[in-house]
């Protein structure tokens, strides 16, 4: 069976998100989405902790779904699937350095993740400030603590590029995960690429051949789930198929990742984001890494960082990777056709209107003929954006220091002609 999934999402409890983010609600917009396989998120949250008990019902073995009595047996989220993945901030020292790196944790059970917050309880770190916590661990002692409760968890470091937190990070990080991960390192299978950047900047270094790529949305509210997403043949439901697929680099089951345009990130390019100013790598190199304006260090993005370590060209290898589709999210997409903002209502109506009556998100982005659309849609420039997007037709002014990327489907002039009657209003 295909599935979609997303493997990094958070909850009510994390900072900075939405307090719609719960289950029976993440498991509709899921279903709006076509996820079939999501996280939990936040599950060392004893909030959040009680909240998945309350609702979810062991269906495969290490999978869970919503209870009967949390979902209609009919609602379509009613056949999502949750898998236990939980985010945790570290922030230690090593090598003589303040790193700070942001782990994906994956336990096999309710029981196993009980257990593992009984463990980080006892060693008096505070759980119940934040969803995603922060452990002052170094990420191999804590990795080697997860083995020592349960062998079966395992550890993906999260949106691996970005400058602050993150183990390639710019600020904080390292430069290989051997540096990082030390014995530990042949047990992390998978890195997530982050938002900034894609599988193909990924692809230039030799180092990351032994680990395979996932893409997540690290959703902080309902309508960010399934912004990346990976999507696998699986045959039978369970957590060891799953872990067992990135374990192996499975090519066959694992077929592609979904993908932001790496520029719509909000790291990609380097910047001061105070100054609104953003360069290329082999700018900032040239400006010393500081501001023209305020002559503070430049936030170098993750661009900067793919370039500096990276050791080959990612053409040599492509073939032999697992591929992927970049995408615009939907709702940017009726933005643009509509020339109005992301946030505005009738945006909103028309992506509630489509994903509900014509196909789920995905599917509009990526199978769903262009005709289908067109006859769907309250206006013919939401079937000629989408068109323009799978063709990768489209202009993206580059994210950088926290700033997210601008896409630009239409250009100056360039919106589709209204039918007559619409024009003579
Ligand atoms: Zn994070
Ligand atoms: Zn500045």
């Amino acid at each position: 069976m295909r599935c979609v999934v997303d493997w990094h999402v958070h909850s009510r409890y994390s900072r900075a998100c939405s307090k719609q983010l719960e289950l029976p609600a993440i498991a509709a917009w899921c279903a709006r989405k076509g996820i079939n396989v999501v996280a939990t998120g936040d599950w060392t949250h004893p909030g959040w902790f009680a909240h998945l008990k309350e609702h979810l019902v062991e269906s495969e073995p290490g999978l869970y779904r919503l209870k009967p009595s949390s979902i209609p047996a009919d609602a379509p989220g009613s056949r999502v699937r949750f898998m236990l993945g939980t985010e945790l901030s570290q922030i230690y020292k090593r090598g003589g350095k303040v790193r700070r790196v942001h782990n994906l944790v994956f336990a096999p059970s309710l029981e196993t993740v009980e257990r593992v917050n009984a463990e980080l309880a006892r060693r008096n770190f505070n759980l119940k400030s934040d969803g995603r916590p922060i452990l002052g661990i170094d990420s191999e002692d804590l990795y080697k603590l997860l083995k020592d409760i349960d062998e079966r968890i395992i550890l993906v470091p999260a949106h691996a590029w970005t400058p602050w937190y993150a183990v390639f990070g710019s600020k904080s990080g390292f430069d290989s995960l051997e540096e990082c991960f030390g014995e530990m390192t042949p047990y992390v299978y998978a890195i997530e690429t982050g938002l900034s950047s894609d599988p193909k900047m990924n692809w230039r270094l030799s180092g990351l051949d032994r680990v395979v790529l996932i893409s997540n949305s690290d959703a902080h509210s309902l309508h960010n789930l399934g912004r990346e997403a990976n999507v696998m043949e699986v045959r039978a439901f369970s957590y060891d198929a799953f872990v067992r697929i990135l374990r192996e680099r499975d090519r066959e089951a694992f077929l592609y990742t979904i993908e932001f345009f790496p520029e719509e990130g909000k790291y990609h390019l380097d910047g001061c984001a105070a100054c609104r100013f953003s360069c290329s790598p082999w700018e900032s190199k040239h400006l010393e890494f500081r501001c023209p304006t305020c002559k503070r260090p430049l936030t170098l993005g993750v661009e900067h960082r793919v370039e500096t370590l990276a050791d080959r060209p990612s053409e040599a290898v492509a073939r032999q990777k697992i591929p992927y589709r970049s995408i615009v999210p939907l709702e940017e997409i009726i933005a643009e056709a509509f020339g109005v903002g992301v946030g505005s209502k009738r945006v909103r109506q028309e992506y509630l209107r489509l994903t509900g009556r014509v196909a789920n998100e995905f599917d509009l982005l990526l199978e769903t003929p262009l005709e289908t659309i067109t006859a769907e849609a309250s206006d013919p420039a939401v079937a000629e954006a989408i068109s323009r997007v799978r063709a990768g037709r489209l202009h993206i002014a580059p994210g950088y220091d926290g700033i997210y990327g601008t896409v630009q489907i239409f250009g100056e002039g360039d919106l589709p002609a209204k039918p007559a009657q619409q024009t003579l209003l």
